[in-house]
């Protein structure tokens, strides 16, 4: 590997920050020393890829970014194993899904190679802030903003792209357990032909206003609905969703305005490959009620990196509140969130390859 134009300039020793020192770690608050930035222009395309410490960005007022959104992120984890190796999950595809992000956002691509040899570099500059208390891991978080001054309506002609590394605790304190999700009735988070499929930033801050009403009524999330007929299942605040309905699996088909999960993409296969009936397909709440009444609503659980597997135990829609499986963690859940943890932690053996040692 040649990194000929990779210039990394260390923070010094003496300025190196302190790291956590129990798994109680907040999500999002502490950083790593150093960063990584690459800046885009017309001319000279993605160039001057560098590593450099931790510190504030200087952006023009009038930078593109602040007026019209024109940003897409990531989101991965670093995760330590007992021989202390440290892992990523399936890079490949963070890298994939940022680049057709870009694509809705007329954003310009990344070379995927490139930046995943990049990547690689930084964590493994970083190697020590990956935690290694039960459940903790190194939140990875690339993204992409528009930094062009300039307030016409009109894609930036220059960009920068970032990785950030934030150290985490176990998303669940306190273990895995079922959680209450209020289904929003009124608020819409995507639409086919809109940004749904792609991770920016106005997808999030257009859902805070649900998240407030569901948590006012003892919820932890949204379950959102399609934006036209508000009937159809789409995905659970920034997880897919998925339901065990009379021994089968069944997770909203992909539809333009759903995120494509790497873990929902994980969680198909390694359904597929234990022979448990799995389909991708519409499903609208109306079914989803009348399965729970009929006593055939065995499972449900949002999945993704935050969480991996995130059990629903109480699902409210209209008034009507639906338990599910006395509010325990299901069997089927349990045993998806083993296997994706163990292959992630390398406790159990990653037969399909998706692990990258750093
Ligand atoms: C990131 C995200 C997911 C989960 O994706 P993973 O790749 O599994 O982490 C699901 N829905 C939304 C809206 C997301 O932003």
């Amino acid at each position: 590997m040649s990194y000929e134009s990779l210039v990394i300039e260390e923070r010094s020793t003496n300025k190196k920050k302190q790291k956590p020192e129990t798994k109680e770690i907040p999500f999002g608050r502490k950083f790593t020393d150093h960063m990584f930035t690459m800046d885009y222009d017309e001319v000279k395309g993605w160039h001057d890829p560098k590593i450099v410490p931790y510190q504030p960005i200087n952006l023009d007022p009038a930078a593109m970014i602040f007026h019209y959104g024109q940003t897409v992120f990531e989101g991965l984890k670093a995760y330590r194993t007992d021989d202390e190796r440290v892992l990523l999950f399936r890079p490949d595809r963070n890298l994939a899904r940022l680049n057709k992000s870009s694509e809705r956002l007329s954003i310009p691509a990344l070379d995927e190679d490139k930046v995943m040899d990049y990547l690689l570099e930084l964590v493994r500059l970083e190697r020590d802030w990956v935690p290694s208390f039960e459940g903790t891991s190194l939140y990875i978080r690339p993204f992409i903003i528009s930094t062009e001054p300039n307030l016409a309506v009109a894609p930036s002609k220059s960009y920068t792209f970032m990785v950030i590394l934030s150290p985490v605790g176990p998303y669940f304190s306190g273990g895995i357990h079922p959680v209450q999700i209020n289904v929003e009735d009124q608020f819409t988070r995507a639409v086919k032909g809109g940004t749904g499929m792609a991770k920016t930033a106005g997808n999030y801050s257009s859902g805070y206003q649900a998240q407030a009403k569901a948590s006012e009524t003892g919820n932890a999330d949204v379950l959102w609905l399609d934006g036209v007929e508000k009937k159809y299942i789409e995905e659970v605040g920034s997880m897919n969703i998925f339901f065990k309905i009379d021994g089968e699996v069944v997770t909203p088909a992909l539809n333009g305005s759903i995120l494509k999960g790497i873990t929902r993409t994980s969680i198909l296969e390694v359904l597929n490959d234990w022979n448990v009936p799995v389909t991708e397909r519409k499903i609208s709440i109306d079914e989803l009620a009348e399965a729970y009444d009929a006593g055939k609503l065995e499972e449900a659980f949002g999945t993704g990196t935050a969480a991996v597997i995130s059990p629903v135990g109480e699902l409210n829609w209209k008034g009507k509140k639906m338990e599910i499986n006395n509010r325990e963690i299901g069997p089927l859940s349990q045993e998806l969130y083993d296997t994706i943890t163990g292959i992630q932690r390398g406790r159990r053996e990653d037969t399909y390859g998706w692990t990258v040692e750093v």
